[in-house]
């Protein structure tokens, strides 16, 4: 175990090459696969107050964990020079997680400095943040004001047992009921609802999460759980398929589909046939989306991660600290974009058991959802 917990404190990565010849960026940076770089989720902490059992479980994230130490964070001025280069490239959405983005201390602050930077064409950036709510009530005035746009909450169930049984520390529903709802009233919506479906653990509460949704201001979506890591010790047959959670919530609420928003929309959407509101599933496991995939990771210590199945980061803080201009580091960008061919979850059906739970995979604690 002692050795597991380090290897996954210390996720090195080399730093990228930096090419000779210096490029200026276009905003218009395509894979190996014809895939834009248009999101980037950067990761502010790799701690959390949830032991979720999917992502954090007890056994492993314990008073023994080794987390990141302060030093070896990016600091609030690092993210946003970094964040600026990824915008030159073509970056429209910015998305803070974590571990539980709103421990980081004065994240409002970061998100003041983040909010004042334009996209590539000079809009304003849809900046956004995934939380588990226990912060929200308390703090969503202050983001609001310092220029977060949305946030997304993370709920896996309505029942409190179940709930508490999937954080694992006994946080109550109606906590985060009540972030959702003064959220909401600041002006932080459309609020979408995450909830993970872990097979025999919390997929009764599908229809009663759908019910309670209906007709509500907020976005329900159901994601698959997923083999991130190394430590959840997932079994496919705990995925529900997005097809059998669309199939309980039709049996009594009937649902149609509903045409994406935008290429690369992670969630597939459906209506209700009444016209109250619609759900989204998001298939990561069952219906890969690798060929619209447009996401970069940002790791608390700086490692871009170019999937989230990745074992091993670009270390772009290495860059920041030996003091790379910023010609250099976006060029490193560049060329670490293109030569990008992943696609894990379209292979995951093809690999054994043994491949898909290797033990270097890196944390979604750490690389942020
Ligand atoms: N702590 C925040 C939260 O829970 O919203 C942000 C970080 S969390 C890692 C981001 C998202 O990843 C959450 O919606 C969580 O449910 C999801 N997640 C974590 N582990 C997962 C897994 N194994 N499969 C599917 N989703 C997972
Ligand atoms: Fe924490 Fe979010 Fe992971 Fe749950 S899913 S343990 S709230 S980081
Ligand atoms: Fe993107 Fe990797 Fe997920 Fe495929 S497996 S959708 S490439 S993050």
């Amino acid at each position: 175990m002692a050795e597991k917990i380090i290897m996954m404190a210390e996720q090195r990565g080399a730093a990228p090459v930096v090419p000779a010849v210096l490029e200026t960026p276009t905003g218009l940076l395509s894979d190996r696969l014809a895939r834009p770089l248009h999101d980037l989720r950067i990761s502010v902490t790799d701690r959390c107050n949830f032991r979720c059992v999917y992502c954090m479980p007890k056994a492993v994230f314990n008073n023994d964990y080794q987390y990141l130490p302060h030093t070896a964070l990016l600091s609030f001025e690092e993210i946003t020079r970094i964040a600026q280069l990824f915008i030159a490239h073509g970056v429209e959405k910015i998305r803070l997680t974590g571990g539980e983005p709103l421990l980081r201390k004065n994240i409002e602050k970061l998100i003041a400095m983040l909010a004042e930077l334009k996209t590539a064409s000079g809009k304003p950036l849809d900046l956004t943040l995934t939380t588990n709510a226990s912060l929200l009530a308390r703090k969503a005035q202050s983001l609001k004001d310092a220029g977060l746009r949305r946030v997304t909450v993370s709920l896996d169930a309505l029942d409190n047992t179940v709930f508490q049984r999937m954080n694992d520390v006994d946080f109550a529903v109606d906590d985060v009921l009540k972030g959702i709802d003064v959220a909401n009233q600041v002006g932080l919506g459309p609020i979408k609802i995450n909830m993970v479906v872990k097979g025999g653990m919390n997929d009764q509460e599908i229809v009663p999460m759908a019910r309670h949704f209906r007709g509500s201001p907020y976005i329900l979506r159901f994601i698959e759980y997923m083999d991130v890591g190394a430590s959840n010790g997932w079994k496919m047959d705990e995925v529900i398929p997005s097809a059998e959670v669309i199939r309980r919530i039709s049996a009594e609420m009937p649902l149609e589909p509903v045409a994406a928003n935008y290429t690369g929309e992670t969630a597939a959407r459906w209506r209700y046939a009444d016209g109250s509101g619609e759900v989204g599933v998001i298939s990561s496991v069952s219906q890969a989306f690798c060929a619209d995939c447009t996401r970069a990771r940002l790791s608390t210590e700086g490692k871009l991660y170019t999937c989230l199945f990745a074992t091993s980061g670009h270390d772009l803080r290495a860059l920041l600290r030996e003091g790379r201009s910023d010609a250099e580091i976006s060029t490193a960008l560049a060329h670490l974009w293109r030569a990008r061919g992943d696609r894990y979850s379209e292979l995951r059906t093809s690999q054994t058991e043994v491949l898909r739970r290797g033990a270097n995979k890196v944390e979604m604690s750490y690389i942020g959802g």
